[in-house]
């Protein structure tokens, strides 16, 4: 075991009850205050550390790193130096957290290290690269067939062989928090017989998971199943907001476009492989049986809860419409890196791959409103005595990741977005 992930240790920084950021945790994140350049920072409690002066205090002089990477507006130039030095960086941050250990006088440095996590702004943590959206899911591609083709022959023929994929916009991946417009575009109403435009009337949040590049690649290399955890840094929560309307329109026969590209929202933290490793379980059996290269041996996918809430401008509090898990996965992250770069495609730092809406087996746990609603011909009842079939104006949603283990519980912060009236509504 990990000694940074040992269930028994405490910190002497407060941690309440169902906290997101006990020791065992100690994800990365980019923080920002007034007249202060963005930092690279944990999370503990309801605290972050500043790893700028914690390595200008000296914390990190015998790992070898340059302490100007801790000051930087993204995580990629930390996470390059690769895990070797990423993970001592995090058994280093348990080490000064450590109630037990009195190494240090780290409690006497707390005033300067250590922030209330209210008091700070998160940044986007990754420069994003590339992002690749997958469609991995089962019980979600069943549904979506189900649905929109055939309830005999839901999954398409390649489903079962291939992680299914795409390449998605990259510069539109946000932080929580940040305010989503609401899209405009091309729709043709079943009983139209041209296109319409205007505001998306069937705006949709998709529940997925998304996991960081850390290590790159040449163009021509490839990475198998058994090295792709090598590669991947940590996983955030990714909110892959659709249109449902634009993307029923648009997307024979290349796939998805303007009904994806408008905006995904992304947790501030990314939890490192190294936190989320006491928590591996196993995967679906895949049956048919896949080809060589997509075979893997061990424990791939984790066992991370999750949810989603609703918040309506006159409720009180987010309205929970699903309750997932992302051990749901047919197709696990080492399959789906090997399969993307198995034709040679290179990656690089700070590529983000989501999962694919992640749906389980009841109603209760369909990761997006198209399911859960069934195509609006089942409206949720909220707590103020409305109804969604999708998601309204002044709605903020809010998605949400743990991990629980031997008395240990792990997770991700909020992520949340808020959709505002669409502009542009003149074609
Ligand atoms: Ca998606």
């Amino acid at each position: 075991m990990i000694r940074a992930n040992d269930p028994k240790l405490t910190s002497w920084v407060e941690v309440p009850e169902g906290s997101d950021f006990p020791i065992q945790n100690l994800p990365f994140g980019i923080y920002k205050i007034e007249g202060q350049q963005p930092r690279v920072c944990t999370a503990i409690g309801e605290h972050i550390a500043d790893l700028y002066v914690l390595a200008e205090h000296g914390f990190f002089k015998d790992l070898d790193i340059d302490q100007e990477v801790f000051e930087q507006d993204y995580l990629n130039d930390f996470m390059a130096l690769g895990k070797a030095k990423t993970s001592a960086v995090r058994n280093r941050l348990s080490e000064i957290l450590d109630n037990d250990l009195e190494e240090w006088d780290a409690s006497e440095l707390a005033s300067f290290f250590l922030k209330p996590q209210k008091d700070v702004e998160m940044l986007l943590p990754v420069k994003v690269g590339d992002y690749t959206d997958f469609y991995s899911s089962r019980e979600h591609a069943t549904n979506v067939g189900t649905m929109f083709r055939d309830p005999e022959n839901a999954l398409l023929p390649n489903w079962l062989h291939l992680p299914v994929g795409y390449h998605g916009r990259a510069s539109s991946i946000v932080v929580s928090g940040t305010p989503i417009q609401r899209p405009v575009g091309q729709q043709k109403p079943n009983d139209a017989d041209a296109p319409v435009f205007g505001p998306s009337r069937l705006l949709d949040f998709e529940l997925e998971m998304g996991f960081v590049i850390g290590q790159p690649t040449q163009l021509g290399q490839s990475i198998s199943t058994a090295e792709a955890e090598d590669y991947i840094f940590g996983m955030v929560v990714f909110n892959d907001w659709s249109a449902r309307d634009i993307q029923k329109w648009e997307y024979v026969p290349l796939g998805p476009f303007l009904a994806k590209s408008f905006a995904s929202t992304i947790s501030p933290w990314i939890v490192t492989m190294d936190a989320l490793d006491p928590f591996r379980t196993d995967g679906p059996e895949q049956d048919p049986e896949v080809l060589p290269y997509l075979k893997y041996e061990g424990q791939k996918n984790y066992d991370i809860h999750l949810e989603v809430g609703i918040q309506g401008e006159n409720m009180k509090a987010p309205h929970i419409v699903c309750r997932s898990n992302f051990k749901y996965m047919y197709w696990n992250m080492s399959q789906q890196l090997a399969h993307h770069t198995v034709n040679g495609c290179n990656v690089n730092v700070g590529d983000i791959c989501a999962s694919g809406t992640i749906s389980g087996p009841t109603p209760d746990s369909y990761g997006s409103m198209l399911e859960i609603s069934w195509r609006g011909s089942k409206p949720v009842a909220m707590p103020d005595g409305s109804e969604r079939k999708f998601i309204q104006d002044g709605d903020t949603v809010t998605m949400r990741a743990h991990c629980e283990k031997d008395g240990v519980r792990i997770g991700f912060g909020d992520t949340s977005g808020k959709i505002l009236p669409a502009r542009n509504t003149n074609s």
